[in-house]
């Protein structure tokens, strides 16, 4: 038998060779496809199958653990299409050149949504400091909008409770003066 496409679709290792050899000067795989009359679905799973080992890669497990980060911050930054890693076999494996931008995207994509500073792992959009200050500062944190609705929320409940609203006011009185280190001369104004 000569052919070089075997009935059970094994090509001889001449055609390996040449395929990896082509594939190496950066080919891609629909081209080679179309060389070989393979879909590059099939050239794909040959690579991954004859090809050399993809050396200098790194699979996403090994990036992530490389560069200390929890495996599913590199995963996000190829989901977003952030960084294209190449998919030969089964696992994503990026280049040292990729590994080495890796860090600086990370930076970009996990600032504080606040101050721009890194977020831990485990924050979602801001960093720890924020989010005390954001849940101490409710008021503070929220948008324009919504401190505009939170405004017109409050005085329509003033207008209907006069008597609540002066006794709240007058609790925060005291409170500040209290504060302001003046206990006693509101004591001395009670009793008055
Ligand atoms: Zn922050």
């Amino acid at each position: 038998m000569q052919k070089t496409v075997e009935p059970n679709n094994r090509l001889s290792p001449a055609i390996v060779e040449l395929l990896i050899r082509e594939r190496s000067k950066g080919k891609s795989l629909r081209h080679l496809g179309r060389m070989f009359g393979k879909s590059h679905e099939k050239i794909r799973q040959l690579l991954a199958k004859y090809g050399p080992p993809q050396v200098g890669l790194l699979s996403e497990n090994k990036v992530a653990a490389k560069l200390g980060y929890p495996a599913r911050w590199p995963t996000k930054l190829r989901k977003q299409g952030i960084i294209k890693p190449i998919k030969p076999g089964s696992f994503w494996l990026y280049s040292e050149e990729q590994v080495r931008q890796i860090p600086a995207l990370i930076t970009e994509a996990r600032k504080c949504k606040q101050c721009g500073r890194p977020r831990p792992a485990g924050s979602v959009r801001f960093c720890r400091e924020c989010n005390q200050y954001r849940r101490k500062h409710k008021y503070e944190s929220l948008s324009p909008e919504a401190k505009a609705k939170h405004v017109k929320r409050c005085l329509a409940w003033l207008k209907a409770n006069p008597e609540r609203a002066k006794e709240i006011r007058f609790r925060a009185y005291r409170k500040y003066r209290a504060k302001q280190g003046r206990g006693a001369v509101i004591a001395a104004d009670d009793r008055r």
